[in-house]
């Protein structure tokens, strides 16, 4: 059985927490798209964590972690991030790495910051994790698979093509360092080294599993709004954050994928720049940003203060609905509690008309929001274990978004800790 873990809008959803938590009774999890561009942060026994390229469930003795295909894979980093939950007394995960993912390289990264550098005041507000010119090589032809280390002459030749074609860019267009050929191999050959006790054929792996019967979880990262193809094009990141995409990113069949639990916030926020109706500004905004999340609303791996919006039911919807969701977790729906109102955005007037779609992003631009506004509860509901014994007002605010989304809500989020969840 296979059960994925998606946002519905912007990212920063709170999925690393579903994911700890439904991971405890999964048999594996993948990350199937991105790279260590974003973070889940994750609070458990051991500490708080934030992770960027493991998957969730390295806690956990009894799963098998793996990083897809689809995955940016940035080895030294991988590398990192186990060493350090390992030096903080996390026992040695296992972890697998997909012989056909591809490797994120160091001029990826420095491509990324060189590109930013290039537009100026017009730039995405990229992580320069490498994300954008890592996926644009993959298509391009010209990336490098896991499996490729391991068979030296194809390698030899293919650094030097490849080097080649990023050094005129480097001299002509951005005039920076150029890429040394032998430089670039040995730093191969140690990621080779790096990565070889993980490497496997993972969708194999995972196909034999599922025949046994084992349960297998897909982490997404980011959310809806920040796909590709139906993101806020051209403010989204480079590889498709739908659950769709689970099924290619990780090489399973499209019909294994049996429930798409779909993480929406209770509020909105977004990193970076990009079409964003509910948002909202001065106090009000930094109200809600310092009571947000677990300790403010700051970007896990740039630690930028993310912008802060109202509820989008527009956008939330079709968030759900492009996901495929079979079932919402509703998150962070305690730190609203100071407010004696909340608005929520119900529909966007674009040149005088009110819709109820979220358009493309060119009409997007003119959207204005419009409100309805509920009712505050006015309570700390943090300890709440019961949905009965939530404030009557709280439940309405539920209520209210489950109808705008169409999808039940199955889980409630009322507090950063993984058991702080309230099934209904
Ligand atoms: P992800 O990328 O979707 O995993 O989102 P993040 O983990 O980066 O952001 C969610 C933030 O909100 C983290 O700091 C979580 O600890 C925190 N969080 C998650 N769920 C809740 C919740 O129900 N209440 C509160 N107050 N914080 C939460």
């Amino acid at each position: 059985m296979v059960r994925a873990i998606v946002g519905a809008n912007w990212g920063d959803e709170g999925k690393g927490k579903i994911t700890d938590m439904l991971g405890e009774k999964s048999d594996i999890i993948v990350r199937f798209q991105g790279g260590s561009n974003a973070g889940h942060t994750i609070i458990n026994d051991y500490g708080k964590f934030a992770l960027h390229l493991l998957p969730s469930g390295v806690f956990y003795q009894h799963t098998t972690c793996i990083i897809g295909n689809g995955v940016a894979l940035n080895i030294p980093y991988l590398q990192r991030e186990i060493d350090d939950i390992v030096s903080k007394g996390v026992p040695k995960p296992h972890i697998l790495v997909s012989d056909r993912a591809q490797i994120l390289m160091p001029y990826h990264i420095d491509f990324d910051a060189y590109e930013e550098e290039r537009l100026g005041g017009k730039a995405f507000g990229s992580t320069k994790s490498g994300i954008a010119p890592f996926y644009s090589d993959k298509y391009a032809k010209i990336g490098f698979q896991v499996s490729e280390l391991f068979d030296e002459d194809t390698l030899v030749e293919k650094v030097a093509r490849v080097a080649e074609q990023k050094n005129i860019l480097l001299e002509h267009m951005y005039h920076k360092p150029l890429i040394d050929p032998k430089e670039l191999l040995e730093t191969l050959h140690e990621y080779r080294d790096m990565v070889a006790p993980y490497v496997c054929d993972t969708s194999l792996y995972i196909s034999n599993a599922l025949k046994e019967g084992k349960t297998v979880l897909l982490e997404g990262q980011l959310g809806t709004l920040k796909d590709p193809d139906f993101g806020i094009y051209p403010m989204v990141t480079s590889s498709s954050t739908l659950a769709a995409y689970g099924a290619i990113g990780a090489g399973i069949a499209p019909y294994e994928i049996k429930d798409i639990i779909t993480v929406v916030k209770a509020y909105s926020s977004a990193v970076g720049a990009g079409e964003f109706v509910s948002e909202i500004f001065g106090d009000e905004a930094d109200e809600l940003r310092r009571r947000g999340g677990d300790g403010g609303e700051f970007g896990a791996t740039t630690g930028h203060p993310r912008r802060m919006g109202w509820f989008d039911a527009v956008a939330s919807r079709y968030g759900v609905r492009m996901q495929g969701a079979t079932e919402v977790a509703l998150t962070v729906l305690d730190v609203l509690g100071y407010l004696d109102e909340i608005p929520v955005c119900v529909g966007y007037e674009i040149d005088g008309e009110v819709t109820k779609d979220f358009p493309v992003t060119a009409k997007l631009k003119k959207a204005k929001p419009v409100y309805e506004v509920l009712p505050g509860w006015k309570e700390e509901i943090r300890g709440i274990t019961k949905y009965e014994d939530l404030p009557e007002n709280c439940r309405n605010y539920i209520e209210f978004i489950e109808k705008e989304l169409g999808v039940p809500v199955t889980m409630v989020s009322n507090g950063p800790g993984r058991h702080e969840i309230i099934h209904r």
